[in-house]
C-alpha cells in the first residue's frame, strides 16, 4: 500500500511536469494500472544500467552483495527483484592514482569482482557479449558487463587496454574529474585540445577490439573529437541533459543529436546535481573538490586514502531536491531532440550521494516505468530505454 501511494504520487508529480510530448499522451481516463504493468516489464525485461559504483562497495566496504546489504543503492537481491539484471559494474580508479598505480587500482577492483564471480555462481556471472547478456538473461542470475572508469587505468599504453579487454572489461570512459595524458575531462582546464594523437589511437584500438567507447566527464572538443574518429556506435554512460541541468558533465543538445547520429546511446544519470537545476551551484563545488584531491601517496597509503576518501563521499544517501519526475524529464528532453533509441539508464548507483525523491535506490525503478508508461511512452519504448538500446550498442561493439 505504501508502494502504492508512493507511486501515485508520483504519477501527480510527472503530471504536473508541463504538457506531454506530443504524440505520446496517455489515454485519459484510461483506467490503467501504470504499477502493475510496469512490474510485469520489468519482470519480463532484463533491464541495462550502464553505469554503477557498487565494486567501490565491496573493494572499499568489504561489503556482501549477495546479500540484501540494507545501505548503498544496489545489491545483487535488489537488482533481481527490480528486473535490472545487466548492470555495468564500473572499475572506478580516481585520478590519483597515477601510470603503475592506476593499473594495480584496476587489477585489484578486477580481482573484488572475481571475488563475486568465484563465491557465488549461481547469483551472478561475466557477459562480454550481447549475447551474452541474453543468455544469462534467461535465467535467475545476473549478467555482469566490466567497465573501467577512467582512460588513465590504461597508463598510456595500449598493451594494457588490450589486457584490461583480455580481462572482459569491455567499455571504459576516456576521462574522470582530470584530464589524461592524452584527453581532455569536462572538469579540468584544457590541455590537448580536446583527444590528442594517443587520445585517437586509443579509440581506434578500442573499435578494434570490441570496447565500447564512454564519452561521460570527457571535455565537449574530446566528445566532437572522438565521435570524429569512431567507426562504432558510443555512450555516455553516466550523463544526463545540459539543457535542462547547466553542468559541464551533462550534454549539450548538440552533443545528444550527435549520438542519435552516431547510433549511440546517453544513460541518464540520477545524481541530482546531474537532474536538478537547484543543486547546481553544490555540483559545480563538490566537482571541483573532488577533482582537486591528490593525496601525493603510492601503494597501500594510498590504497587506504582512497577507501577512506570513498567511504566518507558516498556513506550517506542524502535527501535533496530532485525528483523521479526530474529523471522523466531528462529522458524525455532526449527523446524529443533524437527518438527513443537513444537513451538509456546510467544511474550512477553507489557513485552519487544525492539520489532523487522517488528514486532512492535501485528497487525503485519500476516506479521510473509507471511514470514514463503514465507520461504516454508505449511499453515497447519502454524496454528500449530500460535494454534494447544498450543490447543495440553491446552488440554493434562486441559483433555478437
Ligand atoms: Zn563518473
Amino acid at each position: 500500500m505504501i508502494r502504492r501511494a508512493i507511486v501515485g504520487s508520483v504519477i501527480l508529480a510527472v503530471f504536473s511536469l508541463g504538457p506531454a510530448i506530443a504524440g505520446r499522451q496517455a489515454v485519459p481516463g484510461g483506467g490503467q494500472d501504470f504499477a502493475a504493468r510496469a512490474r510485469r516489464i520489468h519482470a519480463e525485461t532484463i533491464g541495462i544500467d550502464s553505469h554503477i559504483d557498487t565494486l567501490q562497495r565491496v573493494l572499499n566496504g568489504k561489503e556482501d552483495i549477495s546479500r540484501r546489504t540494507g545501505k548503498g543503492h544496489v545489491d545483487l537481491p535488489r537488482l533481481k527483484e527490480a528486473g535490472m539484471r545487466a548492470p555495468f559494474f564500473a572499475l572506478y580508479v580516481p585520478t590519483y592514482y597515477k601510470g603503475a598505480e592506476a593499473v594495480r587500482r584496476t587489477l585489484q577492483l578486477r580481482d573484488a569482482m572475481q571475488s563475486v564471480l568465484d563465491a557465488h555462481p549461481d547469483q551472478i556471472e561475466l557477459a562480454v557479449s550481447a549475447s551474452d547478456i541474453e543468455r544469462i538473461g534467461k535465467t535467475e542470475k545476473i549478467a555482469a558487463v566490466l567497465t573501467i572508469e577512467s582512460g588513465h587505468a590504461i597508463a598510456d599504453d595500449l598493451a594494457v587496454l588490450r589486457t584490461y579487454h583480455r580481462l572482459g572489461i569491455r567499455s571504459m570512459t576516456l576521462t574522470h574529474f582530470r584530464n589524461t595524458n592524452w584527453a581532455d575531462s569536462s572538469t579540468d582546464t584544457p590541455q590537448h585540445n580536446g583527444l590528442s594523437d594517443f587520445g585517437r589511437e586509443v579509440v581506434r584500438e578500442m573499435n578494434r577490439l570490441g570496447m565500447i567507447v564512454d564519452i561521460s566527464h570527457v571535455s565537449d572538443k574530446t566528445f566532437s573529437d572522438t565521435l570524429a574518429v569512431t567507426t562504432r556506435p558510443v555512450i555516455a554512460s553516466h550523463s544526463s541533459c545540459r539543457a535542462l541541468t547547466d553542468v559541464p558533465r551533462n550534454m549539450t543538445d548538440d552533443m545528444i543529436r550527435a549520438v542519435g547520429k552516431n547510433g549511440g546511446v546517453i544513460g541518464i544519470n540520477f545524481g541530482g546535481n546531474f537532474l536538478s537545476q537547484k543543486e547546481v551551484e553544490a555540483s559545480r563545488r563538490n566537482f571541483a573538490a573532488r577533482a582537486a584531491v591528490d593525496p601525493g601517496l603510492t601503494g597501500r597509503a594510498l590504497d587506504e586514502f582512497a577507501t577512506k576518501d570513498y567511504l566518507d563521499t558516498y556513506s550517506a544517501m542524502r535527501p535533496n531536491l530532485s525528483t523521479l519526475g526530474d529523471a522523466v524529464a531528462h529522458i524525455d528532453h532526449v527523446v524529443k531532440l533524437v527518438g527513443v533509441d537513444h537513451v538509456g539508464i546510467g544511474s550512477d548507483w553507489d557513485g552519487i550521494s544525492t539520489v532523487p525523491a522517488g528514486l532512492e535506490d535501485v528497487s525503485r525503478m519500476p516506479h521510473l516505468t509507471a511514470a514514463l508508461l503514465e507520461r504516454g511512452y508505449s511499453e515497447a519504448d519502454v524496454k528500449k530505454i530500460l535494454s534494447g538500446n544498450f543490447l543495440r550498442v553491446m552488440r554493434a561493439v562486441t559483433g555478437r
